[in-house]
């Protein structure tokens, strides 16, 4: 083990302070090392401290959560605009789409890191099953 690698101890995980640090893509733990690699993909373990990540599965929550804020964004924007300035509705479109594609390209890997960040937060790992509502599974 390389004498810069802190083994974890059992420490307080603050949901806002590994929120914040998640939507950097700051690992969860020690806010310092890198929690993602490439656009979206999830390091197996921090690199500053070894915090073991890897094994968080987001799913679609990355994605829910970047279309809900997008979506709340843009569509006010559009909407203002239209009233505003009465633009040709070709241009309107070719405006809205493209500052949603380019907000959901920027916006989408830093939810990612916030929600990995989350359920780090509250010790899931994204393989739970819920029980139905009679109790079963
Ligand atoms: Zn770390």
């Amino acid at each position: 083990m390389s004498p810069r690698l802190r083994v974890p101890t059992a420490q307080p995980r603050p949901i806002p302070r590994s929120l914040w640090r998640g939507f950097r893509q700051l690992c969860p733990a020690c806010g310092i090392g890198a929690s993602m690699e490439g656009y979206l993909g999830v390091r197996g373990a921090c690199a500053h401290c070894g915090e073991k990540l890897g094994h968080i599965k987001a799913d679609d929550g990355p994605a829910y959560f970047t279309v809900l804020v997008a979506g709340h964004v843009t569509v006010p924007l559009v909407l203002a605009a239209e009233q505003a300035w009465h633009p040709h509705m070709a241009v309107l479109m070719v405006a809205a789409l493209s500052g949603l594609g380019l907000l959901i390209w920027r916006l989408l890997p830093r939810m990612k890191g916030a929600v990995l960040a989350l359920m780090w937060a509250l010790g899931l790992k994204g393989d739970e099953v819920q029980g139905d509502v009679e109790g079963h599974g």
